[in-house]
């Protein structure tokens, strides 16, 4: 079975900020329960990760930048959620930050399991705003760049590419992987979205607002190939945001839920026709339908892909 990552410790419940922000801090909760439900999974199938380390979070952040999370005002600026300059910072730590490093833990696992599957899922990560020495856009840790470094240092992994579909530019991952000669980037974004200025990117593929489905797929299926056996990775990290989904309300693309879950097959029958390790992160999405389209895009992957 393909495996799936996800720990209750996932979600975020902290004082009405689920309110405050348009992200839903329970996808995660909503995403397992709903593959539960629809008898794709028992609960005892999915496996847990531990937290990630002070020690595996140096190796890609600087200590500076580890040591200003302690502060509230520099995390209410990554949230986005001014009010929370007025949270103690434990209180946030145990809340916010917390779930954030299972959720890294997430990350690290699932490009341990793609490499032994072919495919792993993570039901978290994908905080593509993070870089070394910086936070924002909801994003704390550089997790796929910290699964990324770590299997590479053990020598599992010569080259990675991300492919980051979420609609924003993951402009964090860009900036840490521009040190490294082995890992490579092909990101689909909005144009007109945070973040301003965008960095630089292996494959850069902007999009204006008002992007259909169609028009969509039809630049995945053009580009993708392509950049996989250009770039031969020994593991792929997708970013599967599902905020180009019409009814996000940070962005304006025009795909439905029906054109995430093919995008979202596509990649990862892509990735495995040519006999590469894909490890899938969720990433944004920011409408209330959210779960339900991540939910319906694993159900075509886990009916693709779990053995009959
Ligand atoms: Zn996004």
């Amino acid at each position: 079975m393909v495996p799936l990552i996800y720990h209750p410790r996932f979600n975020i419940t902290a004082f009405g900020l689920e309110r405050l922000h348009p992200f839903d801090s329970q996808k995660y909760r909503h995403i397992h329960d709903a593959l539960v439900a629809r008898g794709l999974r028992r609960p005892s199938d999915f496996t847990r990760p531990s937290p990630v380390t002070q020690a595996d979070l140096l190796k890609v952040h600087t200590p500076e930048y580890l040591r200003s999370l302690r502060r509230s005002e520099v995390l209410a600026r990554i949230l986005e959620v001014p009010v929370v300059r007025r949270i103690p910072t434990w209180l946030l730590d145990r809340r916010v930050l917390r779930p954030m490093r299972y959720a890294v833990g997430g990350t690290l696992l699932a490009c341990r399991l793609a490499l032994e599957h072919g495919v792993a899922i993570n039901l978290g990560g994908g905080y593509h705003h993070a870089g070394s020495d910086r936070g924002g856009g909801f994003s704390a840790y550089a997790d796929v760049p910290l699964g990324a470094l770590i299997l590479h240092e053990e020598g599992r992994i010569g080259r990675v590419l991300v492919v980051d579909l979420d609609v924003h530019q993951g402009d964090g991952t860009a900036s840490v992987f521009r040190n490294w000669s082995w890992a490579s980037i092909l990101d689909l974004y909005e144009d007109d979205l945070f973040p301003f200025p965008k960095e630089p990117v292996d494959v850069p593929l902007p999009v204006p607002a008002g992007l259909s489905g169609i028009e969509y797929l039809d630049i995945v299926r053009d580009h993708l190939p392509g950049s996989f056996d250009a770039h031969r990775p020994d593991l792929i990290i997708y970013n599967a945001g599902s905020d180009p989904f019409e009814g996000d309300p940070l962005a304006r693309l025009r795909l439905s839920g029906n054109d995430l879950a093919e995008r979202d097959l596509l990649v990862v029958t892509m990735a495995r026709e040519r006999g590469i390790p894909v490890a899938m992160v969720l990433s944004g999405g920011y409408s209330p339908q959210s779960w339900r389209i991540h939910t319906d895009a694993i159900e075509g992957i886990l009916t693709r892909f779990d053995p009959a």
